[in-house]
């Protein structure tokens, strides 16, 4: 329907979508009409949408979201509608109907607020909305689990490049995009230590790009033992699980970086304690990413003299992602998803139907990655 008149809501074909209701209830199957495509606006025919650790959070009440909500904010779909014949990707490539992409999940950040323009962190900004999760399923599609998506105007598309499985991009997903982020913000040189705690969808991605990056010993740390399997396939040189003592974490760290500690330590596990252990991992002036906590874990003790200002770290928090960091990971994916098995980390495929085992799946860490295939 490129460049028709909005259909009458009458008419409209109604999709199929998996809405969550509230937390610790139920999902459910809804049937929703397709959107009048505004001006801008595209459909998407959804191919997969990952279940992400943030989904097993909102269905345990811990963000503040609208519900009912259609979970679902990382997604690859093929365009099945558009309206108007501007729609560009960011080289000035039309969008045509039959591409396959996928799509940065923020969109609608102003531009025109101190956090955006002043401070330059949009993903502070207040009008950010945010697929699959900000958004109520009674304002329409408008999360990836669902058998189609309303890409509403101004939202990042991104075509998959043509050597880009679509599922090697989605089993990176949300936590490669994340990855990325706190790898660029930890400015990991080439030649350096990187420790990472937590051996999930993010810590296995982190991995991956730390190594790519040139870090000479990468250290996975975490549980479960095939996860740390995993790990060492994703390019870590040491690992250390959670059977060990934290003294003894520590140690291994400190055993393979001349006893200086890690150059890097990024925290991807969402434990508070793999904090201050990351402040004990990492060397005098090294650098601190901590990009698990994106929802509030508890607090934990930290010893300011001796964890932070005798050892003159540097600590970054690292939250959302803006354009460039999803635009580089899909081209990432692209040039190594050939060495970095990225497709190998979704364990299962779920129908909208069998959502709730999906989310059971994760939530239990029998899966590293889930994904929706609607
Ligand atoms: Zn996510
Ligand atoms: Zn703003």
């Amino acid at each position: 329907m490129t460049d028709h008149a909005p259909r009458s809501a009458r008419n409209a074909p109604r999709y199929a979508a998996c809405v969550m209701p509230g937390a610790h209830r139920p999902l459910e199957i809804r049937e929703l009409p397709a959107p009048d495509l505004e001006p801008g606006a595209a459909l998407l025919h959804t191919m997969y949408s990952e279940v992400c650790g943030t989904d097993v959070h909102l269905h345990h009440g811990r963000l503040d979201v609208p519900f009912p909500i259609i979970p679902g904010h990382v997604s690859v779909g093929a365009v099945a509608a558009l309206r108007g014949n501007e729609l560009c990707d960011i080289e000035g490539e039309r969008i045509r109907e039959g591409d396959v992409v996928t799509f940065l999940d923020v969109h609608e950040t102003c531009n025109a607020c101190y956090h955006c323009l002043v401070a330059q962190q949009p993903t502070r900004c207040a009008k950010r909305r945010v697929y699959g999760i900000t958004y109520s399923a009674n304002d329409g599609l408008l999360g990836g689990w669902a058998e189609a998506i309303w890409m509403k105007p101004g939202v990042k598309m991104v075509r998959l490049p043509k050597d880009l499985a679509p599922e090697t991009f989605i089993g990176g997903g949300c936590g490669l995009v994340t990855a990325l982020h706190a790898v660029d913000m930890a400015h990991v040189r080439l030649g350096e230590s990187v420790a990472v705690l937590g051996v999930g969808p993010v810590g296995q991605s982190i991995v991956a790009l730390a190594a790519l990056s040139g870090a000479t010993e990468v250290i996975a740390i975490g549980a479960p033992d095939d996860r740390l399997a995993f790990a060492r396939r994703m390019g870590a040189t040491q690992t250390a699980g959670l059977d060990l003592t934290s003294e003894e974490r520590i140690a291994a760290v400190r055993g393979v970086t001349r006893n200086r500690g890690a150059d890097v330590v990024i925290e991807a596990s969402g434990s508070p304690d793999a904090v201050s252990q990351a402040l004990d991992m990492v060397r005098d002036g090294g650098r601190v990413v901590i990009c698990g906590h994106y929802t509030d874990n508890g607090p934990v003790e930290i010893h300011p003299h001796w964890q932070i200002n005798r050892k003159h770290v540097e600590i970054h928090g690292c939250w959302g992602s803006q354009y460039h960091h999803f635009h580089r990971a899909v081209q990432l994916a692209a040039r190594f998803g050939d060495r970095v098995p990225w497709g190998e980390m979704v364990s299962n495929q779920y129908g909208l139907e069998q959502a709730g085992d999906a989310l059971a799946a994760v939530e239990s860490r029998r899966a590293i990655k889930a994904l929706i295939v609607p």
